[in-house]
């Protein structure tokens, strides 16, 4: 089984999501992540985008 999709981590009892430290791949910050109005990772600094992929 691949792990490629943890990405982020929710948690049902809190309802709150557990997020993972990504790093920018251009720039080396970390990212913020937005699930409206899909879920993606964003770097605030250089504007790179990654769209996360669910299953
Ligand atoms: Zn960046």
């Amino acid at each position: 089984m691949a792990s490629r999709h943890k990405l982020y981590k929710i948690d049902y009892r809190t309802g709150r999501i557990r997020l993972k430290n990504r790093v920018c791949p251009k720039c080396g910050r970390v990212m913020a992540f937005h699930r409206e109005p899909v879920p993606r990772w964003h770097c605030g600094y250089c504007g790179y985008v990654e769209y996360v992929r669910k299953r």
